[in-house]
């Protein structure tokens, strides 16, 4: 009964074959290897982007706070959901990164940022001259931290009024296979034709070793991007096993089934919390993550029988986080129904 995240979930088959299927001989190093040329050339088949410049690096917060380094000065503000990643779990990565730019949370329900919301604070940023951050970057997340989903036409919106004023948009894509299969939508229609300019794409959370890819649709200034990379230290020297991965994870669509498969476990999980006596779902379950309020001695009942999982907010009603993943069963799943009901 694993749902304490869903980076703790093992790797498949097919990536670690797609691993030792790499795992022969030499070959150039830095990422110019035959197998990255692919990975990269059916990164951009896929979105519809033949002049999409792709990257790869190691964790969501290098390839976030790199996307961010690139759009944003170090004097511009990044406009986030209170609740964003990039704002609550990076560290002051994004800031670091930028070199001080500033992240201003903006509210909205479920974790979506709220239209008028964001157009109010794009139009007062900067209007103070020379004494206040100027407009820097929109940065969404899809699917968003309170496991809901934008569909496209949504991030079309928000993408639209961050446009209008210069701003350009990143998508925090760790679950952005997630909200793929949850919407339909293709790749391409979540992304670019929506309006994002950067998109970080998260394998990790979705069966991955350790390997995002950092897509820039618009490839001006690719260059600079690599520099920011070497920089920072994330050009990774053996890079074909950052390939191999995506490989393997490509191959047959694997990357969406799996994200479908957790995406059901997550439905029938929070189809199950409806007969646990007392619990209450917090979000709307879109994706793969569920917040839910359950009383504590259920919580305490499943952590008893070795459940894993993160408790939000502590009390005699217990906010909880569970996340299933590509790997969790749907014997886990109702196993962790009974346990709570008791
Ligand atoms: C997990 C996650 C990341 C990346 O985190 P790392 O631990 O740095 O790999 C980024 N954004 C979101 C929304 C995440 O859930």
């Amino acid at each position: 009964m694993f749902f304490a995240s869903d980076n703790g979930a093992p790797v498949p088959a097919q990536v670690m074959d797609a691993l030792m299927r790499a795992n022969a001989g030499a070959v150039m190093s830095y990422g110019n290897d035959p197998l990255t040329g692919a990975v990269r050339a059916r990164i951009r088949d896929l979105f519809e982007a033949p002049e999409a410049a792709v990257y790869l690096v190691a964790t969501g917060t290098a390839a976030n706070a790199l996307a961010l380094a690139h759009l944003c000065p170090p004097w511009g503000a990044v406009f986030c959901h209170r609740l964003a990643h990039v704002e609550t779990d990076e560290c002051g990565a994004p800031e670091f990164f930028t070199a001080g730019a500033k992240l201003i949370g903006v509210p909205g329900a479920h974790g979506r940022i709220e239209p008028a919301a964001l157009a109010e604070v794009v139009a007062a940023t900067g209007r103070g001259g020379v004494h206040g951050v100027q407009k820097g970057a929109l940065s969404l997340t899809n699917a968003t931290e309170a496991g809901t989903v934008y569909a496209p036409a949504e991030i079309a919106a928000l993408a639209r009024i961050a446009h209008e004023a210069g701003v350009p948009v990143h998508l925090d894509g760790a679950r952005f296979a997630n909200a793929l299969v949850a919407t339909g939508a293709t790749p391409a229609e979540m992304s670019w034709r929506a309006g994002v300019d950067i998109l970080t794409l998260g394998g990790t959370k979705n069966g991955l070793l350790g390997a995002e890819a950092v897509i820039l649709f618009d490839p001006a200034r690719a260059f600079e991007f690599e520099l920011r990379r070497k920089r920072a230290g994330h050009l990774v020297s053996k890079y074909r096993y950052l390939s191999a991965q995506f490989d393997g994870w490509l191959e047959g669509d694997l990357w969406r089934d799996m994200a479908r498969h957790a995406n059901a476990m997550a439905a029938r999980l929070a189809q199950g919390l409806g007969q646990v006596a007392g619990a209450r779902l917090v979000h709307p379950v879109e994706a793969n993550i569920i917040f839910a309020d359950i009383p504590r001695a259920a919580a305490d009942r499943a952590r008893a029988a070795g459940a894993k999982f993160y408790t939000i907010v502590p009390g005699e009603v217990e906010r909880v986080r569970l996340v299933p993943s590509w790997a969790t069963t749907p014997a886990e799943v109702d196993a962790l129904i009974t346990t709570l009901g008791g």
